[in-house]
């Protein structure tokens, strides 16, 4: 069976390397699928096509859209969308406005505990496309206010600490509507990394579901061992088809290489199980 990753990230958005560069990674860590699923942004994909086409693997068109859910951040990712489609530019062009909105606040918030420079030194980082959290800690690791990725999340930038400022991302529905306008798929990206309690990933599951999502990513580089089990189960159970992908942002913000990353379990539909012949 061939290999499908269906969840990484390039330059374009918070990933270390290029669309060029990831592709031939991948190529070499013996996917034959990939799909480019940048932050809230799907300008990385022409190159990545043309990288695909020259490494000999396909190449899946995606995307991984901020949304807010009953005041939590989840994330859908798009797989098979136009990158040409109006309402998706349109959509993600509004969130990515908003992420620089948030970045000056978050620099506020930072400096008030006593670091400057952090606007500037996160756009050090990043390209001239989005703005995130991750600028913000390889910044922040660089100057020694971290010793690495994992403690400065925890440190500064997740909820209750110094640089988390809360963010109205897209409407769920609104999100899945312009993956689906543009002939994509949508799947609920890591679903065991939201820390909701078991009513509410209920609720969202469902939520989801009705809103047009058909896809759980059931195995994922973020997921323990359980967890991927968990969901490959409750895939199973809710009818969801499955993905499965490294969520891979480069060799420094990785513990896992994508080689290592479980296969998807037979109990499963796999998502791409309809794509035979596909040319995207
Ligand atoms: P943003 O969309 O700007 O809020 O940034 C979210 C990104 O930060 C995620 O896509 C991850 O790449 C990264 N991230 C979030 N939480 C953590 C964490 N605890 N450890 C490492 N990276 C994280
Ligand atoms: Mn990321
Ligand atoms: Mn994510
Ligand atoms: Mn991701």
């Amino acid at each position: 069976m061939p290999s499908y990753d269906l969840h990484s990230h390039s330059t374009v958005s918070d990933g270390s390397l290029s669309p060029t560069d990831l592709v031939f990674y991948a190529a070499a860590q013996g996917v034959d699928a990939l799909a480019l699923t940048d932050h809230d942004d799907v300008s990385g994909l022409a190159e990545a096509r043309k990288a695909a086409d020259e490494a000999g693997i396909r190449l899946v068109n995606g995307v991984e859209i901020s949304v807010t859910w009953r005041k939590r951040t989840v994330h859908i990712v798009g797989l098979r969308i136009d990158p040409a489609h109006p309402d998706l530019l349109q959509g993600l062009d509004v969130l990515r406005q908003s992420r620089v909105v948030r970045a000056e606040k978050m620099a506020d918030e930072l400096s008030k505990a006593g670091i400057e420079g952090s606007l500037a030194g996160a756009y050090a980082y990043a390209s001239d496309r989005i703005i995130s959290r991750t600028h913000f800690a390889r910044f922040l690791v660089e100057r020694g206010y971290a010793k690495d990725f994992k403690s400065v999340f925890k440190k500064y930038l997740v909820q209750g600490k110094p640089g988390y400022v809360p963010h109205q991302w897209a409407d769920m529905a609104e999100a899945v509507s312009w993956i689906t306008g543009s002939g994509g798929v949508a799947v609920l990206a890591h679903p065991g990394r939201y820390d909701l309690g078991r009513t509410n990933l209920q609720l969202l599951l469902a939520e989801f579901k009705e809103c047009g999502g058909i896809g759980l990513e059931v195995i994922s580089g973020s997921h323990s061992a359980d967890m991927n089990r968990h969901f490959t189960e409750q895939a199973r159970l809710l009818d969801f088809l499955a993905s499965r992908g490294s969520d891979y942002h480069g060799p420094e913000q990785n513990y896992l290489d994508m080689r290592r990353l479980p296969p998807l379990p037979d109990a499963c539909t796999p998502i791409w199980q309809a794509w035979d012949g596909f040319d995207d």
